[in-house]
Parts: C-alpha cells; sequence; structure tokens
C-alpha cells in the first residue's frame, strides 16, 4: 500500500475480524436453508471469497456484473446486467454480497429483479454502507461498516480501476484526484 496515497480507515486485522463475525451471524441465521451466495461483480469479489469461507454451512456461488445505463439513467437507478446469473434462484434462499452500499439504487434494482424469479428469500450483506447517501429504501440484513460519505478504495473497491488489491479499506488523499 502507499500510504502517500492513501489513509486506512478499517485494517487488514479489523476487516478480517468483521468478516469472521459477519460469516458467523450468518451461518446461525441459515441453517437448514438453502443458501445461494450472488456476489455483484467486480468489487465485491474480495469480501465475497473471505466471507464464505467463514460461512460454515453448505452453499452455493454464483456472480452478477452490473453497469449503470448512464447519468440520465443513475436518478431511476435502471442497470444493464452484463453477466447474468449461471443458475437458477428458484426456491434458494439468496444472499447478495455486495462491497459498499450508497445510494442503493444499483442492490434495489438487482433485488427487484430477482424476486421476480421466485427465489425462497433474498437478503442483502454488504461490507459498507452508507446511509447518509441513501436515494433507494435498500436495507442491508448484514452490514460490516457504516461509514461517512467518504470515497474509499482497498479490499476490492477501486478508484479508476486501481487500489482494489490493497488490503485495507481506506480513504483516498484528494491530492490523488485533485
Ligand atoms: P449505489 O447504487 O448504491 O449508489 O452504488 C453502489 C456502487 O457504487 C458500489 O458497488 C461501488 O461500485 C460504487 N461506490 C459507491 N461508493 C463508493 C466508494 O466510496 N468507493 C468506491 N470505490 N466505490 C463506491
Amino acid at each position: 500500500m502507499n500510504l502517500e496515497e492513501v489513509d486506512i480507515l478499517f485494517s487488514q486485522e479489523q476487516v478480517k475480524a468483521r468478516v469472521k463475525e459477519l460469516g458467523q451471524q450468518i451461518t446461525r441465521d441459515y441453517q437448514g436453508q438453502n443458501l445461494l451466495v450472488i456476489g455483484v461483480l467486480k468489487g465485491a469479489f474480495i469480501f465475497m471469497a473471505d466471507l464464505i469461507r467463514e460461512i460454515n454451512l453448505p452453499l452455493e456461488v454464483d456472480f452478477i456484473s452490473v453497469s449503470s445505463y448512464g447519468a440520465s439513467t443513475v436518478s431511476s437507478g435502471e442497470v444493464r446486467i452484463t453477466k447474468d446469473l449461471d443458475h437458477s434462484v428458484e426456491g434458494k434462499s439468496v444472499l447478495l454480497v455486495e462491497d459498499i452500499v450508497d445510494t442503493g439504487l444499483t442492490l434495489n434494482y438487482i433485488e427487484e429483479i430477482f424476486k421476480k424469479r421466485n427465489p425462497a428469500n433474498v437478503k442483502i450483506c454488504c461490507l459498507l454502507d452508507k446511509p447518509s447517501r441513501r436515494r433507494s429504501p435498500v436495507a442491508a440484513e448484514y452490514v460490516g461498516f457504516t461509514i461517512e460519505d467518504l470515497f474509499v478504495v482497498g479490499y476490492g473497491l477501486d478508484y479508476a480501476g486501481k487500489y482494489r488489491n490493497y488490503p485495507a479499506v481506506c480513504i483516498l488523499k484528494p491530492s490523488v484526484y485533485i
């Protein structure tokens, strides 16, 4: 990590400990269910990889990739699915894993699509939550950390495609983008 470019918000150890707690909570809550964990690419891939190894249950994984339609549709939260699921969600307990919930528009859209496909239930697990920015009523059942309105990178989150490999959750220093 280049500490001239970032400040650490949550260290690798803090993240690891919190992910472990989330995994334990999910393990307790999903006993006896047909669990399908779905990661929203790309940001969730590192969180998802660590999280599922803390869930002590039989489970399946799948991934979805989405992109916004552009400025005019950002407000409607309409997103384009660029990679859909490989498997059916019918009858499954779906746990959507996202890196961060910001306005909530993306997840709200994905959640609505999945609900039409007859899953047993759909819940959300996010590493980070910025509730002050919410524009769509998304409530995550499992939240790693609630944060202020900050732009963060690392642990899967990028800025201009970079920093995803930083093991901590970091705040970009203004000198990087000004
Ligand atoms: P939403 O539809 O909730 O506004 O968008 C969530 C998506 O916006 C996240 O999956 C992420 O890709 C991006 N995003 C929101 N806040 C941040 C942030 O602080 N840092 C980074 N790297 N991406 C963010």
